[in-house]
């Protein structure tokens, strides 16, 4: 679904990604793991190149990202869902406004059809009787729910999550978790970015260890979290653990 080769990407002279190369599977959960700075965000920022790489390819289901006009890419970058740290709902929208406004203005659904799958979804992330509230009423762990909600409108072959619950209290990380694990569930292939090596371990087909700017080591999550390949991913482990 996805493929990387020889990805590189700068700032100035800061070489963030220094040469990537790997492949996602369609149904896949990847979880990606590393030291802050390591540039996880960066890599999922390429993925769909809303960061453009310095150097290398990106694919996604056989299209080359990295070499397609601007309308081609944004057509394509539809099918590639995002859910940030932040969830940046529209503040001036209730709920079910949020989540039907790009089927209808980006896919030209009618109202009707827009707001049954918004409701669908929010009843997917357990948020049905928040429909018609503002986002500023709701917890955190409820806005980035219906953050999740949002992408899923557009219908995505996959989604990038990038620290979804960093910026959660502790109490509503769980809720969040237990939404991304039913979509992983349902046959999503997803690449999530994320501190919480529980759900890594129990949700992930695979852990990439991200550091120094190259994926250091890959594995499933058994193997990554009981025998790391690495010093690298040891160190990491043996701080965090
Ligand atoms: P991570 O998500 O693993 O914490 P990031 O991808 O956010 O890491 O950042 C990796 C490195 O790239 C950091 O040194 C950061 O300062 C740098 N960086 C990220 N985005 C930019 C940018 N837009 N301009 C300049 N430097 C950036
Ligand atoms: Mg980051």
């Amino acid at each position: 679904m996805i493929e990387v080769v020889n990805l590189k990407k700068s700032y100035g002279s800061n070489t963030v990604l220094k040469d990537i190369s790997e492949v996602v599977e369609k149904g896949q959960v990847i979880c990606i793991i590393g030291p802050s700075g390591s540039g996880k965000s960066t890599f999922l920022r390429c993925l769909n190149v809303l960061e453009q790489p310095s150097d290398g390819k990106v694919y996604f289901e056989g299209n080359e990202l990295t070499n397609i006009s601007e309308n081609e890419l944004n057509i394509l970058r539809e099918k590639m869902g995002m859910v940030f740290q932040g969830f940046n709902l529209f503040p001036n929208m209730n709920v079910l406004e949020n989540v039907k406004l790009a089927p209808m203005k980006v896919k030209n659904k009618t109202v009707a059809e827009a707001e049954k799958m918004a409701t669908g979804l929010l009843e997917k992330v357990g948020l049905a009787d928040k429909a018609k509230q503002f986002p500023s009423s709701l917890s955190g762990g409820q806005q980035q729910r219906v953050a999740i909600a949002r992408a899923l409108a557009m219908d995505p072959e996959v989604m990038l999550f990038d620290e979804p619950t960093s910026a959660l209290d502790p109490e509503m990380v769980g809720e969040v978790l237990k939404v991304m694990r039913n979509l992983a569930d349902s046959g999503m292939t997803m690449i999530v970015v994320t501190h919480e090596m529980g759900f890594a371990k129990e949700v992930a087909d695979q852990v990439w260890f991200m550091a120094d700017g190259y994926i250091q080591e890959i594995g499933t999550p058994e193997e990554f979290f009981k025998e790391p390949k690495t010093n690298r991913a040891k160190e990491f482990l043996d701080k965090i653990l």
